[in-house]
This record gives structure tokens, C-alpha cells and sequence, in this order.
């Protein structure tokens, strides 16, 4: 073939959103050609039937919080693209934020549980920032609309990006509702103030979120935000009734992100 993996993906991905034939153009490569990229998993791989996160409000305040957040993005060399205090170039403050890249921030309960408000809530909540991140749902609008399967869900549960497949087409950011997805509107390498070595860098032009840390599960390590939150995350398998994240969902009225609007979030809040 004359032309690279991820410029075919391009036309085939394009093909398909037009109704040109694009699943033939899938089709004719040999199996596995195409075949999205993951972590093997290492001998001690944490293993899960179905992964899921509880963060405990209880134990997560600010600090706690921006610890998460940097161990995360620090992780996967997140760029930090700070919004504009002022308009640049005629383009206002909120306009900007459409380059920041986030894979774990913090929103307002208002803004993380907008279906669960309501005039006489607790006064606690009021002040709580909450982290959020990709839900990992169990019916994931984002995967069904991705015309080159670079967004996918593993049969555990976690919904990945393979960043090679990835045409920027930007159609799974429309689809989440979450605001769980960045697109990478300029190169940004060169926000990064430290590259982790051990993890890939991204391109202009493609989208990125949170993986659940599939990389660090492959080699039987934690997610990094919850190894970062002393007790606050806890990250486990949801289809084993011994497992922590079982025993706090038994043990507290939790709640999740826009649960009404269908996609089955699997991050948990006990608040
Ligand atoms: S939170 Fe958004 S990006 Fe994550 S799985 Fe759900 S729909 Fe997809
Ligand atoms: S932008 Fe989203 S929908 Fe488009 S190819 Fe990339 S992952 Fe798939
Ligand atoms: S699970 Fe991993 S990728 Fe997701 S927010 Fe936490 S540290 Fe980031």
C-alpha cells in the first residue's frame, strides 16, 4: 500500500462516515492489519470481568484532588495548556478552552450531577469539587459512532483510545456527554514541562482521554490518580462481590455522572 497506516484509516474512516464503501475498504486488509493497539498484559497484569472506580468524597478534598490530577497527566505527558486569563487575538477566554486537554479535572456538583440537583441540597455539596474523568460506560456512545474503531471497549470494561487509528473526525466528542474527550487543536509537546519517557506522546489532530491505566493494570500496577489519592479512589472489579469496590457500593449511597441519560457510567461517588 503507497500510503501510511493512519492516512489509510483517514480515507476508509471518511469513506464510511460518507456511505462510500468504507467497511469494504476495512475489509480488504489481511486480519489484524488494522487490529487496535493495546498493553499485552505482563504474568502479574491486575485482571478484572468488569473494571469500575469508586472515589470517595468523604476522603477527597482540593489538594487531594490536583495530586490526582498531576499524577495522572504527568503519567501520560497531559499537556498543560493553561486557559487565557484575557482574550487573545479576538478570541475570548472560553473560546480558548477549547485547547485545554484534560484526561482528570474537577467540576462543581452542579456541573457533575446536573440531573441530580435540586433547590434543597445538602450545603456540603455546594462546595465539594468533584474529579471526573471518562466513565468507562457500559454502553458507550462514543465507541458506536467512532467510524475507524480507534475509540473501542475491552470485554473488562475499559474503553480505550488507539491514538495510530485515531482521524481527529472528533464525532465521539459530540457523542460524550461528559466532556470526557480532548482534541489536540495544536502540537502539544510543547506544553509539556516534563516527558515520562515510558509513555507516548500525541500528535495534533487526534483525540485523547483518560484509559483507566491500562497500561500500568498490564504490569500490575494501580491506576495512578488512585494511588495518588491515599484511599479516595479505589479502582477494582465490579463482578467479584468480595471486592473492594463492591464492599463500598454496599455499603453507601452512591451516585454517577447523567446515569438517566443511559450509558451505564462505571465511576461511583459516595458522597
Ligand atoms: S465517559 Fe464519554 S468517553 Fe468515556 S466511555 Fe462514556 S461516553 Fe465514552
Ligand atoms: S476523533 Fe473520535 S470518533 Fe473520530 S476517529 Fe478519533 S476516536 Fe474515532
Ligand atoms: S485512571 Fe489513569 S488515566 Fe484515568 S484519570 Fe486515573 S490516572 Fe488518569
Amino acid at each position: 500500500m503507497g500510503i501510511n497506516r493512519r492516512e489509510f484509516l483517514r480515507l476508509a474512516g471518511l469513506s464510511t462516515l460518507l456511505g462510500l464503501g468504507g467497511k469494504t475498504a476495512f475489509e480488504l486488509l489481511a486480519p489484524g492489519q488494522l487490529e487496535a493497539q493495546t498493553y499485552a498484559p505482563e504474568p502479574n497484569a491486575l485482571k478484572a470481568k468488569r473494571w469500575a472506580m469508586v472515589i470517595d468524597m468523604r476522603k477527597m478534598d482540593e489538594k487531594t484532588a490536583q495530586k490526582c490530577m498531576n499524577a495522572c497527566h504527568l503519567t501520560h505527558n497531559v499537556p498543560n495548556i493553561a486557559q487565557p486569563k484575557e482574550a487573545v487575538a479576538g478570541v475570548s477566554p472560553e473560546d480558548q478552552n477549547r485547547f485545554r486537554i484534560k484526561w482528570l479535572w474537577t467540576e462543581d456538583f452542579h456541573n457533575a450531577f446536573p440531573g441530580d440537583e435540586h433547590a434543597n441540597l445538602a450545603e456540603k455539596l455546594h462546595h465539594m469539587k468533584f474529579p471526573v474523568l471518562c466513565n468507562h460506560c457500559d454502553n458507550p456512545p462514543c465507541v458506536r459512532v467512532c467510524p475507524t474503531q480507534a475509540t473501542f471497549r475491552r470485554p473488562d470494561g475499559m474503553v480505550m483510545m488507539d491514538m495510530h487509528r485515531c482521524i481527529g473526525c472528533r464525532y465521539c466528542m459530540a457523542a460524550c456527554p461528559f466532556g470526557a474527550r480532548s482534541f489536540n487543536w495544536k502540537d502539544p509537546r510543547p506544553y509539556l514541562k516534563e516527558v515520562n519517557m515510558n509513555y507516548p506522546t500525541r500528535e495534533i489532530g487526534v483525540v485523547e482521554k483518560c484509559t483507566f491505566c491500562d497500561e500500568r493494570v498490564a504490569k500490575g500496577q494501580l491506576p495512578a490518580c488512585v494511588e495518588a489519592s491515599g484511599g479516595a479512589m479505589v479502582f477494582g472489579d465490579l463482578a467479584d462481590p468480595k471486592s473492594k469496590v463492591r464492599e463500598l457500593l454496599r455499603a453507601n449511597f452512591t451516585l454517577r455522572r447523567k446515569a438517566h441519560l443511559g450509558s451505564n457510567p462505571q465511576v461511583y461517588y459516595i458522597v
